[in-house]
């Protein structure tokens, strides 16, 4: 199975009472971002931009509760900044599975070895681990020589002690698509659970960058949906947990309609409006952020800031509240296997 029995079985349980209470909007991952430091400052980084000003805030184990409590999403993707740098991570992991939801504990790795006994393996966790590349690209992406190294030793020590981990790797302009096919090889001997592919566009925050360097990696819509007919072909038959119809629509294949909401994101500053990405506003509950946004005019072709976006956290949702007949069972198919 591609995701361990119990998520299904949660998130078919959460759909089926969403629809049930014929609810249009309704959120399936909270993006809860702790803090915003982080120990490595990457290419194609946004929140060390856009949050500069709040790097030395973090929210407290409460007010990541309480955020949760009130959203009520099955799903907790914990991302910032790195979060295994903030104090109270081994508490926050512990109080949200024992609240039966799933986890995604994103991290860069490079503190994962040492961390990781602050953790107990649990099908309701995932340690995501962010590589962009075999160890010289990534190091170059993320500025630091030793990145690949440590990151590569903590997925080593996490299967060693029985986690689920997955990674995460984001596909540049600059990206060698036959690197990646590389790299998924390499991630499969070492016993990854599950890839996961992220197209780079250029957004606010990113392209703002008062250096200018980061502008050039991000890729406009058509290159993205080339790249990714390209990494198909070389990496189609991996492991991946990118969902087989959002995959379809970053080769081009078929439109979805942007579905922010569901993935919606709370960081010190409150409920991040409208979305992962862009920032309008920040709005003090979830509920505010639903009614407040008119979410009928975000998405490609509506608002001009949404133009080149694919991103997973706005159209994976997507992909998964608009499958119906044929494409749901492709997806039921691609869990099974
Ligand atoms: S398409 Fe959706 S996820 Fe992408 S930038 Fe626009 S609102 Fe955000």
């Amino acid at each position: 199975m591609r995701f361990p029995f119990s998520l299904t079985r949660s998130m078919t349980g959460y759909l089926v009472r969403k629809r049930l209470a014929r609810e249009k909007r309704f959120p399936l991952v909270l993006m809860l971002e702790p803090l915003f430091a982080c120990n490595l400052r990457c290419t194609g980084c946004g929140r060390v931009r856009e949050y500069a000003d709040w790097v030395h805030q973090r929210l407290s184990v409460e007010a990541c509760l309480a955020a949760l409590e009130e959203c009520g999403a099955p799903i907790v993707s914990i991302c910032g900044g790195e979060p295994l740098i903030y104090p109270e991570i081994g508490e926050l992991v512990g109080q949200i599975l024992a609240r039966r939801k799933h986890i995604y504990l994103c991290t860069n790795g490079v503190a994962l070895a040492e961390k990781l006994p602050l953790f107990r393996p649990c099908s309701r966790l995932f340690i995501n681990v962010h590589l962009d590349g075999m160890e010289a690209t990534h190091d170059a992406i993320t500025g630091r020589p030793g990145v690949f190294a440590a990151a590569t030793a903590g997925i080593r020590a996490a299967k060693a002690a029985g986690f689920q981990v997955c990674t995460n790797t984001t596909v540049y302009r600059q990206t060698d698509a036959q690197e990646i096919a590389v790299l998924f090889e390499y991630l499969t001997q070492l016993g990854v659970d599950g890839l996961m592919l992220s197209p780079a566009y250029g957004y606010e925050a990113v392209r703002e960058d008062a250096a200018g360097a980061a502008d050039d990696v991000f890729m406009t819509r058509p290159e993205i949906e080339e790249k990714f007919r390209d990494l198909r072909r070389l990496v189609g038959g991996r492991r991946l947990v990118t969902s087989p119809v959002y995959f379809d629509f970053l080769c081009g294949h078929r439109p979805l309609q942007c579905a922010a909401w569901a993935n919606p994101t709370y960081n010190v500053c409150g409920w991040k409006g409208p979305c992962y990405l862009i920032t309008d506003r920040h709005h003090e509950t979830y509920r505010e952020l639903l009614d407040a946004t008119d979410w009928d005019r975000l998405g490609p072709g509506r608002d001009p800031r949404c133009e080149h976006c694919l991103v997973h956290c706005g159209f994976e949702p997507a992909a998964v509240l608009s499958a119906k007949g044929r494409d749901l069972a492709r997806m039921a198919v691609w869990q099974m296997t």
